[in-house]
């Protein structure tokens, strides 16, 4: 068994028995937050209003001890975030169904960003998967994948990361960026069997989809999407652990996602 298949059984092992001595008892490494912080820069969906932080109290009380507390108003599909299958699926789960099992996994990241660079309204291809493969073999059963496309290094400038900074439907009409293209998203779930798909971008059908067919081919088959990635140009190829909690909204069809990459020290 390889070494980096060791670590990460290791891992996973302690991620789901539950370590009793803590993080020091993980195997030596680096973890590396994959989430956006959420203030009023952060980015929403043209059509969404943006995230709100309204002060209920911060200063000395009368009884002289300090205080402070705050309450927030957010969609649920912006900044860093996870869609559950119900967004695109009529009767697929909600955000607090998704097993944890599906969301803590090893990830296997495709970095596209050559050609996402190049190129706004990209399209995520199944060549590009089998690209990947040809060099890190098949993408393992139940990873985490994770699309680069560069498009992260804008976050959040609206213009440079979406295409553009309009609001509203004509923001809509003028969203490109890079996605995954619907023939790679049905391939993925019928070819491979991953947990859950996560991308650097506002979402995971490219800007100028209308019809989001990956968005329905991923959610059709219960596969969860995390959406506006941060920091994926610092997760490495094949080795690292992804730990994805969305907040659990009963009922929810997506959520604020805490996304966070364990790579152990040797990762490549
Ligand atoms: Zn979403």
């Amino acid at each position: 068994m390889p070494l980096t298949k060791i670590v990460s059984l290791a891992v996973l092992c302690c991620l789901t028995a539950g370590c009793s001595t803590g993080p020091g008892s993980y195997p030596s490494g680096q973890w590396i937050d994959l989430s956006y912080d959420f203030s009023p820069e952060t980015i929403y969906w043209p059509t969404a209003e943006p995230f709100q932080l309204d002060t209920v109290s911060a200063g000395m009380t009368e009884k002289g001890y300090y205080y402070s507390a705050y309450k927030f108003c957010a969609a649920e599909h912006g900044g860093t975030h996870a869609d559950a299958p119900i967004h695109f699926a009529s009767g697929g789960k909600t955000i607090d169904q998704i097993p944890l099992t599906k969301l803590i996994a090893p990830a296997a990241k495709i970095d596209v960003s050559q050609k996402a660079m190049a190129d706004r309204d990209y399209q995520i291809s199944v060549e590009d998967f089998k690209a990947w493969e040809s060099q890190y073999g098949k993408i393992p059963e139940r990873s985490i994948v994770l699309l680069q496309t560069g498009y992260g290094q804008y976050w959040p400038d609206r213009l440079k990361y979406l295409g553009t900074d309009k609001r509203g439907a004509e923001g809509v009409a003028e969203l490109h960026f890079p996605g995954l293209h619907p023939e790679a998203a049905k391939w993925l779930v019928s070819s491979r069997r991953i947990n859950a798909i996560g991308i650097d971008t506002a979402s995971i059908d490219y800007g100028q989809s209308q019809l989001f067919d990956s968005h329905t081919a991923l959610m059709g088959q219960s596969t969860p999407v995390f959406e506006n990635v941060a920091n994926l140009d610092k997760v490495p190829t094949v080795g690292a652990q992804v730990i994805a909690l969305p907040m659990k909204i009963k009922g929810g069809s997506g959520a604020p996602l805490r996304i966070i990459a364990f790579i152990p020290d040797g990762a490549r």
